[in-house]
């Protein structure tokens, strides 16, 4: 990636140091200045952040701007790193801005965009690294910045900041960069004695019914480490994460599999379809499909109140009784190779499951890999991901390693 020392030209008057640094926010400029690429995109954010607004220079630390049209992303550095800007209202003091010079509105990001800002927050989490990587919306309420599906995309974009990350010191037990499917190596001093098992590789043939196990503990704490949508501690801990263990257990399913799935899905419970009162754990039923009359059919479909739209999906009423056993005895259903070979408790599992959301017999033990899961449960299966496609399946092993991982 380009990238230009712009500082002389865009600091500005800002003279006052942040407190600290507790968060690398991300934004998108949200208008597009038609024609304008490059610096020339640059000045003109600079511009009207000065010029309209009043401030004392542009407003964020670094930006992202396409060189040429549709061409690749250049970084230009727009300010010192220390300077308190004004991009999140009161938490300027302890906030440090990045921002794309596009609008993400209700797209993913491309492969480019996401590329490019890992390396820019992979740089950044170097030098500041207690910092955490929040997109502006989450730290300064109803805000739509960097684009509404942010909640989608940025856990993609943690992995790749993360996948890029040099060799951590081992002393740490933070996991070694690796490519998938290769053998994640344990390496968890820290760990308590007594709770530490075997970590088998997780890789995308995984078998669903079997290892690698991981404990609920460290599943809690994965999620916790990272925002939780409207969830507290108490609804991860003590409800959400033991719920799986428990059913997957009566399941005979990989509950480390389940929950990677779901954090997946969700986008570790923060996208709107994981809120109350809806708790989907799996985009169980939703299919895109929106539509501006009420179809009046209140099981299928759900209001969303702010857009004035009806939207296909299921609502679950509670997350351990409806919407765990939902997603659990689905996956079984998919998973089974037959169901001769299956306990009472299993069949009653997919049962509810299927009753819920029936499932076509042809999909039916398609899956006893993560791998089938992939263009059966998830269509097309694929999404792009620091410039390549990334599998369904490879998504959520990638995280089932982080757990494993402890990272
Ligand atoms: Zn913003």
């Amino acid at each position: 990636m380009n990238r230009y020392d712009v500082r002389s030209e865009f600091q500005g008057r800002y003279t006052t140091d942040r407190a600290s640094t507790r968060y690398l926010a991300v934004h998108h400029a949200a208008a597009v200045y038609p024609g304008a690429r490059g610096i020339d995109h640059v000045r003109s954010a600079a511009t009207y952040h000065v010029e309209s607004r009043g401030w004392p220079g542009i407003a964020y630390h670094v930006c992202l701007a396409e060189e040429t049209r549709g061409g690749p992303i250049a970084r230009y550095d727009t300010s010192d790193l220390e300077t308190r800007r004004f991009h999140v209202g009161d938490m300027n003091t302890h906030t440090l801005g990045v921002c794309c010079l596009t609008d993400f509105g209700n797209r993913i990001p491309e492969a480019k965009w996401i590329e490019a800002l890992a390396e820019v927050l992979r740089e950044l989490g170097e030098r500041y690294p207690d910092a955490e990587i929040v997109g502006h919306q989450e730290i300064v309420a109803d805000r739509s910045c960097p684009g509404e599906r942010w909640p989608e995309w940025k856990p993609t974009l943690l992995e790749r900041v993360g996948d890029g990350a040099p060799a951590a010191d081992p002393r740490n037990g933070a996991a070694e960069p690796r490519v998938l499917g290769e053998p994640v190596q344990p390496n968890e001093p820290n760990e308590p004695a007594g709770n530490s098992e075997a970590a088998p590789a997780v890789g995308t043939i995984s078998p669903l019914l079997v290892v690698p196990r991981s404990t609920a503990e460290r599943c809690s704490r994965y999620m916790l480490s990272r925002p939780t949508g409207e969830y507290t501690e108490y609804d991860v801990r003590a409800v959400i994460v033991p719920a799986y263990f428990e059913i997957c257990g009566r399941a005979g399913l990989n509950p480390l599999l389940a929950i990677s799935q779901m954090i997946h899905e969700t986008g570790n419970l923060t996208s709107w379809w994981s809120q109350r009162p809806r708790r989907n754990p799996a985009g169980l039923g939703v299919t895109g499909e929106v539509r501006r009359e009420d179809p009046g059919d209140p099981d299928r479909w759900v209001f969303h109140a702010e857009r004035g739209e009806h939207r296909a999906g299921l609502s679950f009423p509670s997350w351990d009784e409806h919407a765990i056993p939902a997603h659990v005895g689905r996956l079984l259903a998919y998973a089974a190779p037959s169901t001769a070979a299956l306990t009472g408790a299993q069949r009653e599992l997919i049962d509810t499951a299927l009753r819920a959301r029936p499932l076509p017999d042809r999909l039916r033990g398609t899956a006893p890999t993560l791998e089938g899961l992939a263009g059966s449960w998830a269509v097309p299966g694929l999404q792009t991901g620091g410039g390549r496609e990334i599998s369904y399946a490879e998504s959520i092993a990638t995280i089932a390693s982080r757990i494993v991982g402890g990272g």
